[in-house]
């Protein structure tokens, strides 16, 4: 059975006072279930004061993107070496919002990939079509290509090891959540996507999350679905109570 993956995406929120007791609180109620694992994505500056406080914990800590060179002459960049070098087990790679403004593509999602496992850092690669693409009867196509080409030149175990989100851009942050059967069709295309690329063996290991708009009242149905293994959150993982609930649903 693959484990269900819960990650509160917090983007670009909190001051480290906020982030230290967050992490100290939720850190204490992560379920002792090895079948759940609960992520924080959080900004730069919090990463060793969060990775300290939850060392005896259960709750994982990643960064939100990380650039694809080891160190060099990139200002204001952060590379693979230094979160792992830290203790930062996750990285976000290819969010929308990444996409958006700081034009991450494709192939840079692809040289990060190959980067983060490079450094033993597991890549969290962000997927997910616009809402004038879904309207355009697109999404697979979409989809296919950025899954395609994030994987290039990584080995079959490596594949197997990559989390990968699928986020409708239409849905993030909108409160408009995909409907769990619509978001669980383009998983289970993505898998299919992953088996096309490596094999069936390598495809049903892979957790491919959901996200956009996920709370704790639409979770339940989200992970009931056959190919939805967990949820990348924003909003809803802001605060500690509903950050757990969610964690929790990856529990039952
Ligand atoms: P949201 O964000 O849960 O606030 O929609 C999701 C994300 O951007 O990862």
């Amino acid at each position: 059975m693959r484990q269900k993956v819960i990650a509160g995406n917090w983007k670009m929120n909190k001051v480290m006072t906020e982030a230290e007791d967050f992490v100290i609180e939720a850190g204490k109620h992560i379920p002792a279930d090895e079948n759940v694992e609960a992520i924080v994505c959080a900004p730069f500056p919090f990463l060793p004061a969060l990775v300290e406080k939850t060392k005896n914990t259960r709750l994982k800590i990643a960064a939100q993107t990380m650039h694809y060179e080891e160190n060099g002459a990139y200002t204001g960049e952060v590379s693979p070496l230094m979160l792992k070098n830290i203790g930062v087990t996750h990285v976000v790679l290819g969010h929308s919002e990444r996409r958006q403004y700081y034009n991450e593509t494709d192939e840079t999602v692809n040289q990060k990939a190959i980067a983060a496992f490079k450094h033993g850092l597991t890549p969290i690669v962000c997927v997910g079509e616009t809402l004038e693409e879904r309207e355009a009867n697109k999404t697979k196509d979409v989809v296919t290509e950025q899954v395609q080409k994030a994987l290039t030149d990584l080995t079959p175990d490596q594949v197997a090891q990559t989390i990968v989100a699928y986020e409708p851009i239409w849905a993030i942050g909108t409160g408009k959540t995909a409907s769990s059967a619509d978001a669980n069709e383009v998983c289970s295309h993505i898998r299919n996507v992953i088996k096309d690329v490596t094999d069936k063996s390598v495809s049903e290991q892979v957790v491919i999350q959901y996200g956009g708009s996920v709370k704790p009242a639409n979770i339940d149905e989200l992970l009931s679905q056959s190919d939805i293994d967990g949820a990348l959150v924003g909003g809803a993982s802001l605060e500690v109570d509903s950050f757990l609930k969610l964690v929790e649903a990856g529990t039952k």
